[in-house]
């Protein structure tokens, strides 16, 4: 089977703009459940000749902080569950946030491989902003940018070494 990556983070750090930018027309299933957190995409990546499945979990952005926790915490749950490694994604422009330490905690638990990504860091100016996020426990942070496609190739080197 091909590996799985699945990406979890809080909404609005980018999840949906960095899957899109690794699938790009490659959407292969949408799982569409109404009233629960679970929505999910699934899309079709290549890396260097290796191919990969990959999650982008969150479709419903929900309002308050307890909801968002809650549904981050189901989201995170179903990926590790599926996921043979994790891209962990924080705002480089928000820093960390308890939300973002909550979901480190739940992926500490589960043993599995985790990739730190730190998206919007949109120039080289904004490298720094990544350092911070040391403090998480999941080691060298990779500086990304969705919006301007950089760092990907470095997010998909890093977690195609747990594949
Ligand atoms: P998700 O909720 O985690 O799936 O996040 P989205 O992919 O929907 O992105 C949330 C918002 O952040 C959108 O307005 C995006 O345009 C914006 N965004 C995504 N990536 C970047 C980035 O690299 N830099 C900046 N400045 N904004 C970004
Ligand atoms: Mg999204």
């Amino acid at each position: 089977a091909k590996p799985i990556i699945a990406i979890v983070g809080r909404p609005n750090v980018g999840k949906s703009t960095i899957f899109n930018r690794i699938i790009g027309d490659r959407l292969a299933i949408v799982e569409d459940k109404p009233g629960v957190t679970r929505d999910r995409l699934y899309g079709k990546g290549v890396w260097l000749e290796q191919e990969f499945n990959i999650i982008d979990t969150g479709g419903i952005e929900i309002d308050g902080e307890d909801e968002i926790l809650r549904s981050v915490r189901v989201q995170a749950e179903l990926a590790i569950e599926e996921a043979d490694v994790i891209i962990f994604m924080v705002d480089a422009k928000a820093g960390v946030t308890a939300t973002d330490e909550e979901i480190s905690e739940i992926l500490y638990k589960s043993g599995k491989p985790v990739v730190l990504a730190v998206n919007k860091v949109d120039n080289i100016q904004r490298q720094d902003d990544i350092y911070e996020f040391y403090t998480l426990g999941f080691g060298d942070p990779v500086g990304i940018s969705g919006a301007h496609g950089l760092g990907i190739g470095d997010l998909l080197d890093e977690a195609s070494k747990h594949f």
